[in-house]
């Protein structure tokens, strides 16, 4: 049986920073923007950046017109998966949004503020995430997270980089294959 695999949302599957930098132009704002999401080398990228969230925060139509990314996709090896996340908006927006992008993938969401806590409680044993905080809290709290690789998380080193979620269906069959021979040492 397949481990239990969860994902974040925005930054992995989803190109929430392109979306964010549209709408800063369009709103006179992109100025202190990064110029597309490839020129973005931290998290907080501008002192506008919450000025120009709060507006699209609570939006649905916002967050369903995000764009996934190039090379968003679910491991056919994975056919459910859970997706947590920290958005603020209701889960309809992003259950149509997971719909419209992965159809053949079943799912259930959880938004959580505290990742760390909903992880446990759903028993994931891999998960993928963008921001460099939550994801070494994860891997401190004893499940495996890769950190997959952007723009603004690219100063840390670390081995459980996730070149692309192409990869990741391979790697977790590595880990597990040495679980399996550490516990039948
Ligand atoms: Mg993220």
């Amino acid at each position: 049986m397949k481990p239990i695999l969860g994902l974040d949302v925005d930054g992995v599957v989803c190109d929430f920073i392109s979306g964010i930098i549209e709408t800063a132009k369009e709103l006179g704002y992109g100025g202190t923007f990064p110029p597309n999401w490839l020129a973005t080398h931290s998290w907080m990228f501008s002192p506008d950046f919450h000025t120009v969230f709060n507006l699209i925060a609570h939006e649905p139509e916002w967050w369903r017109r995000l764009k996934p990314y190039a090379d968003a996709e679910i491991p056919r090896e994975y056919p459910y998966v859970y997706f947590v996340t920290q958005r603020p908006v209701e889960q309809d927006a992003t259950r149509a949004w997971l719909n419209d992008h992965f159809p053949r993938v079943s799912f259930a969401i959880y938004n959580a503020d505290d990742k760390v806590e909903a992880l446990k409680k759903l028993g994931v044993e891999y998960f993928v995430e963008d921001r460099v905080e939550n994801w070494d809290a994860i891997n401190r709290a004893g499940i495996t997270c890769f950190l997959m690789d952007r723009p603004w998380n690219r100063e840390v080193l670390t081995a459980s980089r996730l070149k692309s979620l192409r990869h990741l269906s391979r790697l977790i069959d590595e880990l597990e294959e040495k679980k399996g021979m550490v516990l039948s040492a």
